[in-house]
């Protein structure tokens, strides 16, 4: 009956998420991004030439959703999201692992931290910020390491061989990536954590609504969504310096050489700014997303799992052959 249990429960996972703010492609999340797409609609477009069928079609291009690369979108989704479940899921760390780990090694080396059972507001809004910073300083470390090292590349490739852009996009990613991203984001955010309770007390909690941090609650109900879509939103002046607006996230998808591993961050574009990987939309323009013709490879769900270690074995052999080849030492 426990396995029955467990396997009923892992199916019915994918479809609880729906309504868990802890899970990005939540309704709520879905509904509140529309009015943001509501709301661009009505800014870019004169009063005369806006109705209610135009919008429709703005927001659901059927061109778009109904595209050979969104239809595989949707396949992946579903399928990983079991095989997340089943297969890889317990080999993420969780973020209480890691700050309980940080606590247990500051106490051990500078003895007991604060015992404060309460914290003022400005140490509240230090652990809010500090979440969010670090979160997007380890998504943008491994998303700069999948984008640099060639191998781990191969794996980054099935969300980048993404021909157009949707909010199931975003879940379109390498199990290999998947656990890099998810553990190194636990690890920053729980170490962190862990640091601020030790120097300010357990009193040191973030302001959160629905247990979710209140800034990564608010992107994920107005922006997060909308860098995987066709809907063109950037930030400009200071602000693009720090927010990362969907239009730099579109332009992280882009064919264009320029473009390349730019825009590596997540809700931030800050660590972009610092270590020199930003590039600021400036004007609307037509991109084009993908990888080129390599993509096409990249269609059908058993080849998002298997073509990138294909591709690494392949190369390892071509590296093995070079060697076989060459002439033995004099
Ligand atoms: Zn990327």
């Amino acid at each position: 009956m426990d396995i029955l249990n467990y396997i009923l429960g892992g199916f019915a996972t994918p479809l609880l998420s729906l309504f868990n703010p802890h899970f990005g492609l939540s309704i709520p999340y879905l509904l509140s991004s529309l009015v943001v797409v509501m709301v661009v609609y009505v800014a870019s477009r004169r009063r005369a030439r806006r109705n209610i069928v135009r919008f429709l079609h703005y927001a659901f291009p059927a061109k778009l959703l109904l595209h050979s690369s969104a239809l595989l979108d949707y396949r992946y989704y579903v399928i990983n999201g079991l095989v997340r479940v089943f297969i890889y899921g317990s080999l993420i760390v969780g973020g209480e692992v890691w700050s309980r780990v940080s606590i247990a090694g500051l106490t051990g080396i500078f003895g007991p931290g604060a015992q404060n059972a309460t914290a003022s507001y400005a140490v509240a809004a230090l652990v809010t910020i500090t979440f969010v910073v670090a979160f997007d300083l380890a998504y943008w470390f491994n998303h700069w390491l999948l984008h640099r090292f060639a191998f781990l590349w191969e794996f980054h490739k099935v969300h980048h061989s993404a021909e157009v852009l949707n909010p199931f996009t975003a879940f379109r990613s390498h199990p290999v990536e998947d656990l890099m991203a998810f553990n190194m984001i636990s690890l920053a955010t729980g170490v962190s954590y862990g640091v601020l309770v030790y120097v300010f007390g357990a009193g040191a909690q973030e302001f959160s609504l629905l247990q979710m941090n209140i800034v990564m609650l608010v992107y994920y109900l107005t922006i997060f969504h909308l860098r995987h879509t066709h809907v063109w939103l950037p930030v400009r002046g200071a602000l693009a310096y720090v927010i990362q607006s969907p239009a730099h996230h579109q332009i992280h998808h882009s064919v264009e050489a320029q473009h390349a591993g730019k825009n590596l961050g997540f809700s931030l574009s800050l660590w972009d700014w610092i270590f020199g990987t930003l590039f600021i939309p400036e004007h609307e323009r037509r991109l084009r997303f993908g990888i080129g013709k390599e993509g096409q490879e990249f269609n059908s769900v058993a080849r998002l799992y298997a073509i990138p270690f294909v591709q690494i074995a392949r190369s390892i052999g071509r590296k093995l052959n070079v060697l076989q080849s060459s002439p033995p030492p004099a």
